[in-house]
C-alpha cells in the first residue's frame, strides 16, 4: 500500500504535534557549544510521500544542522560508489551497543569501525568518498546530500566553527583508525570533512524529502532525480534499522518498526519503504541523543498510518 491521502496525513501530523508539543522531557545537546543555543520549544513535523505529496506542521522550515543524520546519506552515496561488499568489509554493519563517539568500541574490535552510523564508521565512510583531496570529498558530500534534499544545502558556519573547536575526540578516533591501518587519507582532514557534513543546514521538510528518496528506491520524489540505486537504498535502510537510534536502536525498532536515524541537534529521519518519509525536529534529547518529541511523533504516525514493516495487517 501507499500513504493515505494527504488530507488524512495532515490531520494525523496535526494530532501528533498537538499531543507531544507540551512534552518537555529531555535536554538540548550542549557538548557542541553552539547547539546549546537551540530553542527547546521548536517542534516541526513533515511527511513526503513517494508520489511527491508533502505536508507539514509546526516549525517545519526552521533550519538546524543535520549532525548524525548526514551519516546515512554519506553512507548511501559511498555505498553507491564502492558497492555492497566493499563497504561491509571496510566499514561494517553491526551495532556497537555503545555511544556514537565511543573509543572503547573501536578498541574492543581491534580497530574495526563497526558500522557507518557511529563516528568511527562515519569518519571512515567519509574518507572513502571519491576524490583525491579533502576539497573534492567535501564537494562530493555536499552535492550528494543536496541531491537527496532536492535543493542546495549550505554549511552553518557557526556550528562548523563551534564543533571544529571542540572535536578532539573525533580527531582521536580518526587517529586511532589510522593506527589500526584503517585510514588511508589524512585523519585530520577526514574529520574535518565529517565535521562539515554534520554542519549542513536542513529543515524537517528537507528531512522528509531525503527520507522519501530512500523510501522511493533512490529517486527524489520532488525533483525526480535518481540519486542512488534501489539496491543501495535497501542496504542503507538495513543499517538504519540496526543502528539508527544510538543505544536505543532496539527499542525504536520494537516500538516503531521502521528504519530511522536521529542526530543530536534534534532531527530524526524515518523511512517507510515504498510509502514515504517523515522528518521531525525538536531539540530536547533522551540520554542517548534522540529527540524525545520526534520519537513520540514517529511512533504515533507509524501506528496510525500503518507503516510498521513487521506488522502482518
Ligand atoms: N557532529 C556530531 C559528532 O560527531 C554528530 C553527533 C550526532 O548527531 O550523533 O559529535
Amino acid at each position: 500500500g501507499t500513504l493515505p491521502e494527504v488530507e488524512r496525513v495532515h490531520a494525523l501530523i496535526e494530532t501528533a504535534h498537538e499531543r507531544y508539543r507540551g512534552l518537555d522531557d529531555g535536554k538540548v545537546a550542549d557538548y557542541i557549544p553552539s547547539l546549546g543555543e537551540a530553542d527547546p520549544a521548536l517542534f516541526g513535523i513533515s511527511v513526503c510521500g513517494v508520489g511527491g505529496q508533502t505536508t507539514s506542521v509546526g516549525d517545519s522550515t526552521h533550519p538546524f544542522s543535520i549532525q548524525s543524520i548526514s551519516k546515512v546519506f554519506v553512507f548511501a552515496l559511498v555505498c553507491h560508489e564502492l558497492g555492497h561488499s566493499e563497504v561491509s568489509r571496510r566499514v561494517g554493519v553491526n551495532n556497537t551497543g555503545l555511544p556514537f563517539n565511543s573509543v572503547m568500541a573501536l578498541e574492543l574490535s581491534d580497530g574495526d569501525p563497526r558500522n557507518p552510523l557511529v563516528n568511527a564508521g562515519a569518519i571512515t565512510t567519509t574518507s572513502l568518498a571519491p576524490g583525491s583531496t579533502a576539497a573534492e570529498k567535501w564537494d562530493f558530500v555536499q552535492r550528494g546530500l543536496s541531491r537527496f534534499a532536492g535543493r542546495r544545502l549550505e554549511l552553518d558556519e557557526k556550528v562548523y566553527a563551534s564543533e571544529s573547536a571542540t572535536n578532539q575526540r573525533n580527531m582521536a578516533i580518526a587517529r586511532l583508525l589510522q593506527s589500526y591501518g584503517r585510514m588511508h587519507v589524512d585523519p585530520i582532514q577526514a574529520t574535518d570533512v565529517y565535521t562539515r557534513q554534520c554542519s549542513l543546514l536542513v529543515t524537517a521538510e528537507d528531512l522528509a524529502v531525503m527520507a522519501a528518496t530512500l523510501a522511493n528506491g533512490g529517486v527524489n520524489p520532488i525533483t525526480r532525480e535518481k540519486v542512488i540505486d534501489a539496491s543501495v537504498c535497501r542496504d542503507t535502510l538495513a543499517v538504519m534499522a540496526t543502528s539508527g537510534l544510538y543505544e536505543f536502536s532496539g527499542d525504536w525498532l520494537f516500538e516503531v518498526g521502521i528504519p530511522a536515524k536521529s542526530g543530536v541537534s534534534g532531527g530524526i529521519v524515518t523511512v517507510a519503504p515504498g510509502k514515504g518519509g517523515l522528518g521531525t525536529f525538536s531539540p530536547r534529547l533522551d540520554p542517548a541523543g534522540n529527540s524525545v518529541r520526534g520519537q513520540r511523533a514517529a511512533r504515533f504516525l507509524s501506528h496510525s498510518l500503518g507503516l510498521d514493516i513487521f506488522a502482518s495487517t
